[in-house]
């Protein structure tokens, strides 16, 4: 079975989740045929959680020591 996966990015503090790419993961069985969903058997969907923390969060708990940019370090 085919799926799509939704690479969704979650924030650790607020919940807040934003759907970033959307890709698609053909089966061996699809594999072969080269066609995303000829299988056949129908197609799913996978969530694929990151997390993360939002600018709201970000400029809410780091005003003074944000990184334009860059990573901040939850400490
Ligand atoms: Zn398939
Ligand atoms: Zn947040």
């Amino acid at each position: 079975m085919c799926n799509y996966v939704n690479h969704v990015r979650s924030c650790y503090l607020c919940a807040s989740e934003e759907t970033v790419l959307i890709s698609e993961k053909s089966c061996s069985e699809a594999r072969k045929t080269g066609r995303f969903g000829s299988c056949g058997k129908g197609v799913g969907n996978k969530p694929y959680r990151t997390q993360y923390r939002c600018w709201k969060c970000s400029a809410r708990m780091d005003g003074h020591s944000y990184v334009q940019g860059g990573e901040v370090a939850w400490v």
